[in-house]
């Protein structure tokens, strides 16, 4: 490690001012360092699978996924860790076993030899296939890894070949292909192998997914997914009423200036409207809601620049909030200029949605620290376990995402290496301990910073006490 350290700290020395440096002199280092650097791909995919097998990583994190410890113990993103250890599993899982055969009644001793000769012959090959690949990734650069494994986890089952030979051969070719032509190539031969094998009639339904990306500079969010064909064609039907000129404008005999794809936006929102709008629906328990956190002061200096952050992490302008038709469906909470909230919403709720909302304006987003998930996605945690008199009152709970929830040692006794959710005597802040006796540390993201209660506690203390509490 010093050699890399030192090797690294020369060629930054050497390139300080690259102005003045002759490109002949150094392209032959830099080739190089980028074929020795193209290693540390597959070594960082060794580690990280090595990590979700060992118990210690979790616990140097204070929890029991070795997931965590890359992201905390590394500071790596949620997507940098998931693409090392889908690359881990690919190369240093065990071989799946093959899946159980269908029945063939008709099959006579000698076929059903046969067909179980050629289960263990593959069988064999994908082992084989395995070890070579160990050996070829140390070559691939972290790119390449990433391309292969997306690709291959579109491969079924049942495909023949099996994601092992695939994996090598893709591996193999990556030699004499750049990055964007390996990828269309592995994704012919993924479809090739798919045909090759059993048909798998579930395919469609694994791969389904709906994924709403992150805001961009205008709030909006892309929505990128994959519905087997039934949701498709469900998807499809509702959308066709709202594609035809004029429907959904307020005058529908006028002239239409809308492109197809818009006016199929405005014909989801229009059935999302009528879903939300529909009180009989189980979901609407507080979390089918879209709630917003507003302070007195952002009502009394509303302006084109007012923001609003929501449950569902989104941030809402004006024009988004009067889209919304915020009369029908949602609740404000006000707050007083401790942060504290003071006024909640209208009408007759039950008293836990009250409570949810509260929380949401309170932290905006999981209450512990690092953690980003939005306050839609987040549990109401007792502080003092309910079963041992912990009343559900605002100041025993707390707003926490359910993988951070689950992770919670009730017993505050380090049992497992896990860690444990807290308020600050002092200042009442929610934060955690990764165990009994360690600092309590708080939720400090971008995201949290935006709810109502951050912002008036930023106001406030310009230098917050409560970031130092012990
Ligand atoms: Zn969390």
């Amino acid at each position: 490690m010093a050699q890399v350290a030192a090797g690294m700290t020369g060629l930054s020395e050497l390139m300080a001012d690259p102005a003045r440096v002759v490109f002949d002199e150094v392209a032959d280092s830099f080739e190089e360092l980028e074929r020795v650097l193209n290693a540390k791909a597959a070594l960082d995919a060794a580690f990280a699978w090595l990590a979700e097998q060992s118990p210690e990583a979790g616990q140097r994190v204070g929890s029991t996924r070795g997931f965590d410890y890359l992201l905390a113990g590394l500071g790596l993103s949620k997507k940098e860790a998931a693409a090392r250890l889908r690359t881990g599993r690919h190369l240093f899982d065990p071989p799946a076993p093959a899946p159980a055969p269908a029945p063939e009644p008709a099959e006579s001793e000698e076929e059903h030899r046969a067909r179980e000769a050629a289960e263990r012959e593959k069988a064999d090959r994908e082992r084989k296939a395995r070890e070579e690949a160990r050996r070829r990734a140390q070559h691939r650069s972290a790119e390449i890894l990433g391309v292969i494994s997306q690709e291959l986890a579109n491969l079924n089952e049942h495909a023949d070949p099996g994601s092992a030979q695939l994996y090598n051969l893709a591996l193999a070719e990556a030699g004499r292909r750049t990055p964007e032509d390996l990828r269309s190539w592995l994704r012919d031969k993924v479809t090739q192998a798919n045909q090759a094998g059993m048909p798998d009639l579930l395919a469609a339904y694994r791969k389904r997914f709906l994924h709403l990306g992150e805001a961009d500079a205008d709030g909006g969010r892309r929505v990128t997914g994959y519905l087997p064909a039934g949701d498709a064609a469900k998807l499809a039907a509702a959308l066709a009423p709202g594609l035809r000129a004029g429907v959904n404008l307020p005058d529908p005999t006028g002239k239409d200036p809308r492109t197809l794809s818009q006016r199929a936006v405005d014909q989801l929102s229009v059935v999302l409207d009528r879903y939300l709008a529909n009180q009989s629906t189980a979901t609407r328990y507080g979390v089918g809601s879209v709630l917003f956190s507003v302070t007195a002061e952002d009502v009394e200096s509303l302006s084109a620049h007012s923001t609003f952050s929501t449950n569902t992490g989104d941030t809402l302008n004006l024009i988004d909030v009067l889209r919304l038709g915020a009369a029908k469906f949602d609740v404000m909470a006000l707050h007083d200029t401790d942060g504290q909230p003071l006024a909640l919403g209208r009408g007759v709720r039950h008293a836990s949605f009250f409570q949810k909302v509260a929380l949401f304006a309170a932290q905006g987003v999981c209450g512990c620290p690092d953690c980003v998930t939005a306050a839609v996605h987040g549990d109401a945690h007792h502080l003092k376990p309910w079963d041992r008199g912990g009343p559900t009152d605002l100041v025993n709970l707390m707003l926490i995402c359910r993988p951070h929830h689950a992770d919670n040692d009730d017993s505050r006794s380090g049992a497992g290496g896990k860690g444990h959710a807290d308020r600050c005597p002092t200042t009442g802040r929610v934060g955690r301990r990764a165990g009994p006796g360690q600092p309590l540390r708080f939720n400090t993201t971008h995201a949290q910073d935006r709810s109502a209660g951050a912002r008036i506690r930023n106001r406030r203390d310009k230098a917050p006490a409560d970031r130092a509490a012990g």
